[in-house]
């Protein structure tokens, strides 16, 4: 599965060819349900590892058009996660503290210590995506980014952390589905914003600016994948077998025991 999500480095991701509704093999819901048990209980127990051991660390990027499933992600694949040892990163639109640094002064700060796992919804992506897509920098501002990312990620792999990118495929029929029920649900309406309207129907040119910017930045430290994101439970499970996938990889060992603690006995 995961071979068929990656975006070989040097290569388009292709998202036209690709299908948002895909099923990975999974046959149904239940199916999916069935199969993200494991691997959330995996995570839980792969991430004690690493936060016991200390030494590295892994960093999940989701991006995704709005209503792509960034957050419902997040909910169902990290629930087995202790959040003591997790961080989760929402980036928005930058402050004036952010806007006075170099755009990844804020994103550095929030990337994982040793033994920590930190999810980023949204991220330096947006540095790139929403500044082009609504021209906030000249061309020659955005256009020279990727290279940055590119140097940028290489840095926090050589320095230990694997990084995991991924890409919530969305359709453009399915994307507005989730936006009319979030204009018909009073819990969350309050969320939107005509931006995010503006967008869904800019979605063509959103999709040309990724596939610009994933082939960019795919690259052998830091490969993009792209999720089918339309329906839920095989997102969840694609994500989940990233994760676990990359933790497994990673095969985060356990301290020994302190001496006299192996075979101590409780009075
Ligand atoms: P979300 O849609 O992620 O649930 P919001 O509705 O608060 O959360 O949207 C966050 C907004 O911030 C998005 O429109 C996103 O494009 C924007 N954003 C995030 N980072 C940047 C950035 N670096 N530059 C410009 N806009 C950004």
């Amino acid at each position: 599965m995961i071979s068929k999500l990656r975006v070989e480095p040097g290569s388009a991701p292709q998202l036209a060819r690709r299908d948002p509704a895909g099923r990975l093999d999974i046959p149904g819901k239940e199916e999916g349900k069935a199969l993200l048990q494991p691997l959330v209980a995996e995570l839980g127990v792969l991430q004690n590892r690493l936060a016991a051991e200390a030494a590295r660390s892994v960093l999940l990027i989701l991006q995704g058009l709005d209503a792509s499933g960034k957050d419902g992600t997040i909910r169902n694949v990290l629930t087995g996660i202790n959040p003591q040892c997790c961080r989760v990163v929402a980036f928005k639109e930058p402050t004036s503290t952010d806007l006075a640094h170099d755009y990844l002064w804020r994103v550095h700060a929030a990337c994982p210590a040793r033994g920590e796992i930190a999810i980023f919804n949204r991220s330096h992506y947006e540095d790139v995506v929403a500044v082009r897509a609504h021209r906030l920098q000249p061309a020659k501002v955005w256009r020279r980014r990727p290279q940055h990312i590119c140097a940028f990620e290489r840095l926090l792999s050589d320095e230990g952390t694997t990084i995991v990118k991924v890409f919530l495929h969305v359709s453009q029929n399915e994307q507005r589905r989730r936006l009319q029920e979030r204009l018909d649900d009073p819990e969350k309406g309050w969320k939107l914003r005509q931006s995010d309207l503006d967008d869904h129907a800019r979605y063509d040119e959103l999709m040309a600016i990724y596939e610009d910017t994933i082939g960019a930045t795919s690259t052998k430290w830091a490969p993009w994948h792209i999720v089918p994101a339309d329906h839920n439970w095989v997102r969840n499970v694609a994500v989940a077998r990233l994760l676990v996938d990359a933790l497994r990889r990673l095969d985060p060992t356990l301290p020994p025991r302190p001496p006299g603690i192996a075979d101590a006995k409780l009075a």
